[in-house]
């Protein structure tokens, strides 16, 4: 049952069944949970709509490049530790590499290769001239001191120095990296090349030109997308009520954002401790200090503790996922209730998902166009440093709206006229642009 053109990717123990892959886990079937197939099934099912050339199909199923590196340590105790660190290019043809960087303790390469095709996508989504990667090292930052993380970035760059540069392969930030981090690996990659390269990195502390508004930007270009999805859904979003899944960078702007942009209420947020409900409308410098003070939203004044699962399932306008993959399933999502789903989390809706969804009317608002925020604000970043010329917040967030709602308004038109959902309209626009850089080159 050929019915999409993705099949060669799989194996013994995987079945088709419609665009659904399902494993066979001890005889039970079990939905596909692994990233790159899913990337590779989501690649699949678009190439199928807009009847991607087969040549094409063939080159952009997989990465251009693989490195894996090993990083020994020195901790604080003395003794040495020996970490696994990746990086993938997925495809440069419209330009350097690029995405960021996660430290996370389930790092695997199955993630950072599907990571790497979805900044792909992301990057020709909104039309900048970039290609994409990824990167990851496996380790727990929670457990780190500032020291260990420092020597560990370094040890990374030492690795994988020569698969980096700023007309190569940009990295940036991305679960558990940070500004600081950024600011190490740069002045690391420095040290190697004696050379002074802002452009090699992107997401780094202004003193070290950073750009004014990246801070925020995943969060702030998601909220562009959002207002253009909730025009086509007619929602008055200053009477919203909105749940967030997530309390890193993207899920604790959000917080700040929905309000500041469009009043709209969040009623619950969660961070992977659990999460909390609050009818009222959670405050956003209340929660931040919370934060601070006890190490997890959960035990807000007023507000009542619930379960990551819970939040997802609540009945509220909007649904912002923003933390990690696979959050919305075959399992939970006829239980979803929210009209919207904005995904600023990348990955975190399965294909088996997406199709409930749309068939229950449910807007997916897809995640390399949602949280596409981050990455142009690294692009403009990577121009300024590149130039030496440096613009001022109200540049950067002018440039940003117009980039975000264009796209997004374009993806929403391009699903309408293939009949399919945001998802396929936002793969058909993206794989298009990188199908067509791939013939100029004369690469099939
Ligand atoms: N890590 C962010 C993302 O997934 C930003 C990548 C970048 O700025 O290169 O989009």
């Amino acid at each position: 049952m050929k019915s999409c053109p993705d099949i060669s990717h799989s194996e013994k123990g995987l079945i088709l069944s419609g665009n659904t892959v399902f494993t066979l886990n001890g005889g039970i079937m079990t939905e596909n949970l692994d990233p790159f197939e899913i990337a590779v099934e989501q690649l699949g099912k678009a190439a199928k709509i807009m009847k991607l050339d087969k040549q094409a199909f063939e080159i952009l199923k997989s990465p251009q490049q693989i490195l894996q590196v090993s990083l020994p340590v020195r901790m604080d105790s003395g003794e040495v530790k020996v970490f696994t660190g990746f990086r993938v290019h997925y495809n440069s043809a419209r330009g350097p590499t690029k995405g960021g960087i996660r430290f996370h303790p389930e790092e695997t390469i199955s993630t950072v290769k599907a990571l790497s095709a979805w900044m792909t996508w992301k990057t020709a989504v909104v039309d900048i001239p970039l290609g994409g990667a990824k990167g990851g090292i496996i380790c727990d930052p929670k457990t780190m001191s500032q020291g260990e993380l420092e020597r560990l970035s370094r040890a990374y760059v030492r690795a994988i120095g020569e698969f980096i540069g700023p007309e190569v392969d940009v990295p940036a930030p991305d679960v558990y990296t940070t500004p600081q981090i950024m600011a190490w690996m740069m002045d690391e990659y420095e040290n190697i090349t004696r050379r002074s390269s802002p452009g090699v990195i992107t997401g780094k502390p202004l003193t070290l030109g950073g750009s004014q508004g990246r801070g925020d930007a995943t969060a702030k270009g998601g909220m562009y997308v959002l207002k253009v999805g909730a025009k086509k859904k007619n929602i008055d979003l200053s009477k919203a009520r909105i749940a967030i899944q997530g309390f890193g960078n993207a899920g604790q702007f959000a917080l700040k954002l929905v309000k500041e942009h469009f009043g709209s209420k969040v009623v619950a947020i969660s961070d992977t401790k659990g999460g909390i409900f609050l009818e009222s409308g959670i405050d956003y410098d209340a929660l931040v200090k919370h934060k601070q003070q006890h190490g997890t939203v959960q035990d807000f004044n007023g507000a009542k503790n619930i379960s990551n699962e819970d939040l997802l399932e609540l009945d509220v306008d909007v649904l912002i996922p923003a933390a990690i993959e696979n959050q919305l399933t075959g399992k939970n999502a006829e239980k979803i209730k929210a009209k919207i789903v904005l995904e600023l989390a990348n990955g975190p809706t399965t294909p088996e998902a997406d199709v409930i969804l749309h068939k229950n009317n449910v807007l997916v608002l897809p995640d390399f166009l949602s949280n596409a925020g981050g990455v142009t604000v690294s692009y403009f970043e990577w121009v300024q440093n590149m130039g030496g010329y440096y613009w001022t917040a109200e540049e950067v967030y002018e440039k940003l709206d117009k980039k975000m709602t264009a796209s997004a308004e374009a993806v929403l038109e391009t699903a309408e006229k293939y009949k399919a959902d945001p998802r396929m309209g936002a793969y058909i626009i993206a794989v298009q642009r990188v199908a067509d850089s791939m013939k100029a080159r004369g690469w099939y």
